[in-house]
């Protein structure tokens, strides 16, 4: 019999490239369940994960700058739209699966702590067996959510997420086949991903007065643009096409455009993401963090989800308690448990 969702699979084999993933020839979920009616399996992840509580917290967790002053910086919400945006770009040109590259890129950031890079490196510090914000992104949809259940994504979009991140030196394409997502579309979020983010915390350094437009590094402006919309339009022209010149094997960027992106990356390490400002920030989060991580071992009962603690033990509880907080929570909770309350008289 055939259904709605039948007739949109089917639509996707008569559609898209050979090369992208097809919703009916997914690997399938952690947990086999009934299909929808009328949306094929990634559109109905997208869903999800839209409509995930981890999803809302994004809007009050630093991307770079610190409890923003200003209504106009980047939060992880929007750098997760733009890298959303950017994907899909990406994937329509090429013809891939648009919805199995939102569902990536909407998912992929999940994970991410309060505080930003100061916050993860703090978690880092502090957790036995370290941190990592994209396990924690796939901790997220495979059990947080849904009180316990998880999500239950497909395998595509699990390997998307679980393969997104670059860290400070990896390559954004052309990644070994550990680091490199199956599917083209999880490839085409990762190197979105980047782009995304070299472009707006430039914006958002020169909005700061972190940076001056005359700090850029001259070769990768020279090469890619001045404006944030011109390097964008540069840089996704360059994915689309250096991708479908190789017979969409991959995911590709030519070597000078590859180049000059990561110069900006490496620009940015050294004069926002670890610079002396970013540094006194972390003092911040490692003071908050570390304080909140003896608070909650000193009494799990208060603070954690008690059958977390009952299976993994009061370290991954309480990692995944404090990895989860947005900003504002960390900030609120400290003050309520570190700071005395002002003595206020009656009458
Ligand atoms: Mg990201």
């Amino acid at each position: 019999m055939s259904t709605i969702r039948k007739d949109l699979e089917a639509r996707e084999h008569e559609w898209l490239a050979a090369q992208a993933a097809k919703s009916d020839a997914s690997r399938g979920r952690l947990r086999p369940e009934p299909e929808d009616p009328i949306r094929p399996a990634f559109q109905r992840d997208r869903d999800r994960i839209v409509h995930c509580k981890a999803f809302r917290r994004l809007k009050h967790k630093t991307q770079v700058f610190f409890s923003p002053a200003g209504d106009h910086y980047r939060t992880r919400l929007t750098h997760t739209l733009e890298v959303s945006q950017i994907a899909r770009t990406v994937t329509k040109v090429l013809r891939l699966h648009e919805e199995l590259t939102e569902a990536i890129a909407l998912g992929h950031d999940l994970g991410h702590t309060p505080f930003g890079h100061a916050g993860e490196r703090v978690l880092r510090q502090l957790i036995p067996g370290g941190f990592n914000h994209y396990e924690q992104s796939l901790r997220i949809v495979d059990r947080l959510e849904n009180d316990g259940r998880g999500l239950n994504l497909t395998w595509e979009v699990r390997d998307g997420i679980a393969k997104h991140s670059k860290g400070k030196r990896g390559a954004p394409v052309g990644a070994t086949d550990a680091n490199r997502s199956t599917a083209l579309e999880g490839q085409v979020a990762r190197v979105a991903d980047i782009i995304a983010y070299v472009n707006h915390d430039i914006d958002d350094a020169l909005r700061a007065g972190l940076l001056a437009e005359s700090d850029l590094p001259t070769g990768p402006i020279d090469l890619l643009g001045r404006t944030t919309s011109e390097r964008i339009g540069r840089l996704v022209t360059d994915v689309v096409e250096q991708t479908l010149a190789a017979g969409l094997d991959q995911v590709r960027m030519g070597d000078g455009v590859l180049e000059a992106l990561l110069g900006l990356r490496a620009f940015l390490f050294d004069t926002v993401y670890e610079n002396s400002d970013a540094t006194s920030e972390f003092h911040k989060a490692s003071g908050i963090l570390g304080g909140l991580w003896e608070k909650v071992h000193a009494k799990p009962e208060a603070f954690l989800d008690q059958q977390i603690v009952d299976d993994e033990g009061v370290d991954v509880a309480a990692r995944d308690f404090l990895a989860g907080m947005t900003d504002r929570y960390a900030v609120g909770l400290y003050e309520q448990l570190f700071i005395p309350k002002p003595w206020v008289e009656l009458g």
